[in-house]
């Protein structure tokens, strides 16, 4: 995707934090806006709290890397297997971030979070079934 062209609802989750530093939350702040709350949360594999929404949070973020993207150089991860792709910039000690997912991108999502609860309730049946046959 044209970083140009993305728009508030294709922002899954932005970033900021301090930069070259963990991302699992512990150095900066994940936010998600209300309507991808969910698909986020699908591929985070947990939910995201009632404080992580905020869609001007988000869309500051998005104008941010947007505004810059002509002075500093923002890094694209082309879009994986997970239905993402990314734009990072660097400002200062700041790393800033938005996860994008376009409509093809959330359908991928939403079908792998579908897949992965059933095979939980598949492997939890086995399971059960498997205690069943075993002596005590
Ligand atoms: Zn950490």
């Amino acid at each position: 995707m044209n970083l140009n062209q993305v728009t508030l609802a294709d922002v899954l989750t932005s970033y900021r934090g301090r930069a070259h530093s963990c991302r699992c939350g512990c150095k900066g702040t994940y936010r998600v806006t209300a309507e991808n709350r969910a698909v986020a949360s699908a591929n985070r594999g947990y939910d995201h709290s009632d404080e992580d929404v905020s869609d001007r949070s988000v869309r500051q973020t998005l104008a941010l890397i947007q505004h810059h993207n002509s002075f500093y150089p923002v890094e694209h991860g082309a879009k994986g297997s997970d239905g993402v792709e990314w734009f990072d910039l660097q400002l200062g000690d700041r790393d800033v971030t938005v996860y994008v997912a376009d409509q093809e991108g959330r359908g991928d999502i939403v079908r792998k979070a579908f897949e992965r609860e059933a095979g939980r309730v598949l492997a939890k049946r086995a399971a059960l079934q498997a205690d069943e046959f075993l002596p005590a």
